[in-house]
């Protein structure tokens, strides 16, 4: 058997947030390899598949890379159709590569199907474009977050030159965001909002600015988040986005 591996992108969370070609490959999927915030009702499309959680989560359990690169070699030796279903999409900040490069050593064919990255379901959840005309023409998107080994990399200064930047595994850190940001020369004012579950049901929006993030940061839980910074999030209004307060809302005009 020489089965093909497809690195399929998963999307935000939100369940309908997935492309269609990555519908069809989970139902046609013979196992499938899944993080840990893949939505069940997503898993569900792979109904007769082997499913195995293979997540990585900060501070809680995680596969070793290399164990889940073999996994996927030896799954590809037995079975036709095997799926590796990954947050967001595949090729921003999803190891993918060394995935990918593991795969092609191996032999295996590999092929990617992208998936909507939470920047996009989160500008979509805050009704604000990452671009404005006149106002920000340029948008990065980076991670504080160091992995063993690496090279030195200035993120914070990539952030600081951006019109808009977009920072992934950051909520958690958000001191050392705020004060890396600030020493890269980003003023303390410059507007930011913490975006929590983008697409799902339990969204959460706070906005802020640079210097205020470590308070900001109290009021996100233990969803994934993004720390978005930029002049286009000047007017971010929670209180209309917020579904919680939007429930709120709804209950109060019930009464
Ligand atoms: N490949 C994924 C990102 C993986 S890194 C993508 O394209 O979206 C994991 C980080 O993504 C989390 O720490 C968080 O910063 C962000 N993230 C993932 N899903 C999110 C969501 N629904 N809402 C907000 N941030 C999210």
């Amino acid at each position: 058997m020489n089965g093909t591996v497809f690195l399929v992108g998963a999307g935000p969370g939100a369940p309908d947030l997935l492309t269609l070609r990555a519908a069809r490959l989970l139902a046609q999927a013979d196992i499938v390899f899944h993080d840990a915030l893949v939505h069940p009702e997503t898993l569900a499309l792979a109904a007769p598949a082997i499913k195995i959680a293979v997540g990585k989560r900060s501070g809680k359990f995680s596969t070793a890379q290399r164990f889940i690169n073999k996994q996927l070699i030896d799954a590809a030796g037995k079975y036709q159709t095997v799926v590796r279903l990954k947050g967001g999409d595949p090729m921003l900040f999803g190891r993918a590569q060394e995935e990918i490069d593991a795969l092609i050593n191996a032999g295996v064919p590999v092929e990617i199907v992208p998936g909507i990255s939470a920047a996009f379901a989160a500008s979509a959840d805050l009704q604000c474009s990452l671009t404005r005309r006149a106002l920000a023409r340029s948008v990065v998107f980076a991670t504080p977050r160091e992995a063993a080994g690496s090279k030195h990399n200035d993120w914070a200064k990539a952030a600081a030159a951006a019109d808009t930047a977009v920072l992934y595994m950051a909520a958690g850190e958000a001191q050392r965001v705020s004060d890396a940001l600030i020493v890269s020369g980003v003023p303390p004012a410059r507007p930011a909002v913490i975006v929590e579950n983008a697409s799902g049901t339990q969204r959460k929006i706070v906005p802020t600015t640079v210097g205020d993030l470590p308070a900001a940061a109290q009021h996100v839980g233990a969803g994934p988040a993004l720390v978005m910074v930029g002049d286009v999030y000047a007017d971010v209004d929670a209180l209309n986005l917020n579904t919680d307060d939007l429930a709120a809302l709804a209950r109060i005009s019930l009464r």
